[in-house]
């Protein structure tokens, strides 16, 4: 009874936006609605910023925040409410690709000047491939943007949703005057007061009644019937349901900035956002309110400290109840595992917990033991599913820089790998290593690494490829197969979990390939199946 009351109060989300959105802002004003921080200012933005020092001391920096912002924890409304950081650097995608695998739930955050972006579009597309219940919210209203029903069309083609917004503007920068919620069918007036935290909200049942004039002006008034008769016309009424499968998104407008819509918004998702969800393990699906407890690593962390090689490893908790000092099977390793110091979450803090339950996160220290999609479970073997690699946009040969460091060079790509900051592969002729990431930001953060964390040096050299293609051939036996690996040779490789891989050098070749090897399968994530 007290595991499924637990369960069911913990709000598992992310935010994810393109840089500069306001995701942070919206975080810190959430927060403060918690009461889990007292001002505004005290949450740190991760962000990559351009500009005074070099790139790879700016990635040091911010992976100090990123620790202290990785999970923010918070109550309101008898929930508890876990907010998972997700960076906005493209170069980080995958680090936040693997985030999202954690999530039961995300809000997007769009700017209503600039719309959908490029970083928006990646990061939603992997939340519609996994069916992760979204709700919208459009920011910045008290700057000039677009039309919001231009903006609401925009994001249904870009982003391929169906949208039902809960909130309207009414006016917009110089005129913005606040927003209805036709949610809770009250209008909030917007008094550009930032320190204010709490607004106040009139009850408007029936936008018809002539007190709307008083309050909004003539003008306005009339916009908004019109604007709202044109809502209930065109998009459909809320439908939980449909929303719980992704087949439907709420939209908030505000400001997160002055503190305007949020309220509205963190109403309505503590009420429709998801409870922790059942995930699938290879074996079978596991289901939260089950007592054995059950969790995977999404995330690590290396510690800031070189001289100590600890980690933070992330842990989800899919099922039950993880306690502190209690032997759980390391399923990869098959061994068990005590942890003394597990830490839980709060605001911007981290501390030691004695019990956590499913939906929430801990963080387990770590001296190597873990990589990413690692599960722990009460002693049942389980794989859980869904942390795939995607194909690397970047693509480098590896060399030792120093012959006398050979073994802490491939210690320390060893353990970055682990980590998830970029995927290796070893090509099957030469055995040469090639490193393949998503931004040419992590060659500089692997390279200073290497060097400060196992004395290790390194260089690259460029390898033309366009993707990295996961061979899954129709039968591994056939002659076909035979041939593709006899032509192929040069270009194929093994990942690290030795699955084999085409490096096609362009969108042509990966066409001329399929279309020669047509029961040789080439896919772009290493999970397909
Ligand atoms: P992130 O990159 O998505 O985390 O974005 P930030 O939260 O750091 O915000 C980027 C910039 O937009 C900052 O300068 C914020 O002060 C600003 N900003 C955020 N929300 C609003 C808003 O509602 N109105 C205005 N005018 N600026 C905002």
């Amino acid at each position: 009874m007290q595991l499924n009351k637990e369960i069911n109060k913990r709000r598992t989300f992310g935010i994810i936006s393109h840089p500069d959105a306001g995701k942070t802002t919206l975080t810190e004003k959430l927060l403060l609605f918690g009461g889990a921080i007292q001002e505004a200012g005290a949450v740190k933005s991760n962000k990559i910023k351009k500009g005074a020092t070099s790139d790879f001391m700016e990635i040091e920096r911010q992976r100090g925040i990123s620790v202290a912002t990785s999970v923010l924890a918070f109550n309101y409304k008898e929930k508890k409410i876990n907010i998972l950081d997700t960076p906005g650097h493209k170069d980080f995608a995958e680090d936040t690709f693997r985030t999202l695998t954690a999530v039961d739930s995300v809000i997007v955050v769009i700017d209503v000047a600039k719309g959908v972006e490029e970083q928006t579009e990646k990061l939603v597309e992997v939340c519609r491939m996994r069916n992760i219940p979204m709700i919208i919210f459009i920011n910045k209203l008290d700057r000039e943007g677009k039309d919001a029903f231009d903006l609401l069309d925009e994001v249904e083609q870009k982003l391929g949703l169906k949208v039902t917004p809960l909130s309207f503007p009414i006016g917009m920068g110089y005129d913005f005057k606040g927003i209805y919620n036709v949610w809770e069918k009250n209008i909030n007036l917007f008094s550009g007061d930032s320190k204010k935290n709490i607004e106040e909200t009139i009850a408007f049942d029936d936008v018809n009644n002539p007190e709307l004039e008083k309050i909004i002006g003539e003008k306005a008034a009339e916009e908004l019937r019109e604007n709202l008769e044109l809502v209930y016309e065109v998009y459909p009424d809320f439908d939980k349901d449909a929303y719980m499968k992704s087949e439907l998104q709420p939209v908030f407008f505000g400001s997160a900035l002055n503190n305007f819509g949020v309220r509205e918004l963190l109403d309505c998702f503590v009420e429709i956002a998801p409870p922790p969800l059942p995930k699938k393990a290879e074996e079978r699906l596991v289901k939260p309110n089950e007592e054995a407890f059950t969790g995977f690593v999404f995330k690590i962390h290396a510690n800031m400290d070189p001289r100590h090689r600890d980690r933070l490893a992330f842990i989800k908790i899919v099922s039950g109840t993880f306690e502190r000092n209690t032997p759980y099977l390391h399923v990869r390793h098959n061994k068990n595992l005590k942890f003394s110091s597990p830490n839980a979450f709060f605001a911007e803090k981290k501390e030691i917990v004695d019990i956590s339950y499913a939906g929430d996160i801990v963080g387990l220290h770590d001296t190597g033991n873990f990589k990413i999609g690692d599960t722990l479970t009460q002693g049942e073997v389980l794989n859980f599913k869904g942390i795939p690699s995607f194909s690397p946009e970047h693509f480098r040969y590896i060399n030792n820089a120093d012959p006398m460091k050979a073994k802490q060079l491939d210690k320390g790509i060893n353990q970055l790998m682990d980590e998830g900051v970029a995927q290796l592969f070893t090509l099957e002729i030469n055995n040469r290593k090639v490193i393949g990431t998503v931004g040419a930001l992590q060659y500089e953060v692997i390279q200073y690494r290497l060097e400060h964390e196992y004395g290790a040096k390194c260089s690259y050299e460029n390898l033309p490829v366009h993707k990295a293609c996961w061979v899954d051939p129709v039968d591994s036996n056939s002659k076909e197969f035979a041939e593709f690996k006899r032509v192929k040779q040069k270009f194929l490789a093994k990942d690290k979990q030795g699955q084999l891989v085409f490096f096609a050098d362009s969108a042509f070749s990966i066409q001329m390939t399929q279309q020669k090897y047509p029961n040789v399968k080439l896919h772009f994530v290493s999970e397909y199946k």
